[in-house]
């Protein structure tokens, strides 16, 4: 049965309840297929599994934004039973951020360039709500999507640079079965730009396909996706060819590189990504 709990010590107390290893999927709600992946790889590795739904308005820039993304807690909460997850929290700002909150975690370049260029502070706001959340429920396992790899490079280097004592699943990106990477922010988009947005994982086919037949220059593939893009109403903000932990861009390719790019359709914000 899904026990929910509100508050912090609601939430110390199920964990410290429950016996075994247990995994932790944090999510902002709005749960699709590709949350379920991973609860579905929790549920194999764990004896329990927690979801937490909150989203975090330390890491939208613009309160618009934060306001505006999708929730559905009747909805979320019946696929969590469905999935039979053990533990949903769902915490209050209120309560994670009290009025004279002062400490942020800083991953410095890490968090500054492609998603975090286009979104100051957004990282900050994220790696800052994954070590308060780790700290109170003190997983074993915690699990993130490839979906965002820049959010799974600063989580893994976090740990490791904090001494986090939790092992870091990743699981990878879940996929319409046009392509398009599944993402709560899809139903802002029209009819026309959903079918558009095909374009982002078209583009990374397409630089897979440009280096399996012995492109190195990521300069000429970026200018190859670039012009794929634009037969859309798509509008490029990045194309990185970079490496996969430290996020440098890179000037020659080699196997195991993070393709990734970030494409606006009207008012929304797309990335996709693939490791070459
Ligand atoms: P969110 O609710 O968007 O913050 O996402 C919660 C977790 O689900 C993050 O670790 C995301 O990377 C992951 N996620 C979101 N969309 C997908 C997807 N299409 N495939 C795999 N993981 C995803």
């Amino acid at each position: 049965m899904l026990k929910i709990a509100k508050t912090i010590s609601q939430v110390k107390k199920l964990c410290e309840e429950s016996n075994g290893s247990f995994g932790f999927v944090p999510t902002m709600g709005y749960l699709h297929e590709g949350h379920l992946s991973l609860i579905k790889k929790s549920k194999k590795q764990n004896d329990s599994t927690i979801v937490s739904i909150f989203v975090n308005p330390k890491q939208f820039e613009k309160s618009e934004d934060f306001r505006t993304y999708p929730r559905d807690e009747k909805h979320d909460i019946k696929v969590l039973k469905k999935a039979k997850v053990d533990i949903l929290f769902l915490p209050k700002a209120k309560e994670l951020y009290p009025d004279n909150y002062k400490t942020y975690v800083d991953s410095e370049a890490l968090s500054s360039v492609l998603e975090g260029k286009s979104r100051p502070g957004h990282f900050r706001g994220v790696a800052t709500i994954v070590l308060k959340l780790f700290n109170i429920l003190k997983p074993t396992n915690a699990y993130f999507g490839q979906k965002d790899a820049q959010q799974v490079a600063i989580i893994k280097k976090m740990v490791t640079d904090l001494n986090v004592p939790i092992k870091i699943i990743v699981g990878e990106t879940i996929r319409e079965p046009n392509g398009v990477a599944i993402s709560s922010r899809n139903v802002n988009l029209d009819a026309k730009q959903r079918q558009e947005a095909i374009v982002l994982y078209q583009a990374l086919q397409l630089a897979q396909k440009l280096f399996k037949k012995g492109e190195k220059n990521p300069q000429k593939i970026k200018l190859a996706m670039g012009k794929l893009i634009q037969t859309t109403g798509g509008n490029i903000d990045y194309i990185s060819f970079a490496n996969n932990q430290t996020l440098k861009e890179l000037t020659d390719l080699e196997k195991g590189v993070l393709v990734s790019l970030a494409v606006k359709f009207g008012k929304t914000r797309l990335i996709d990504n693939i490791i070459l």
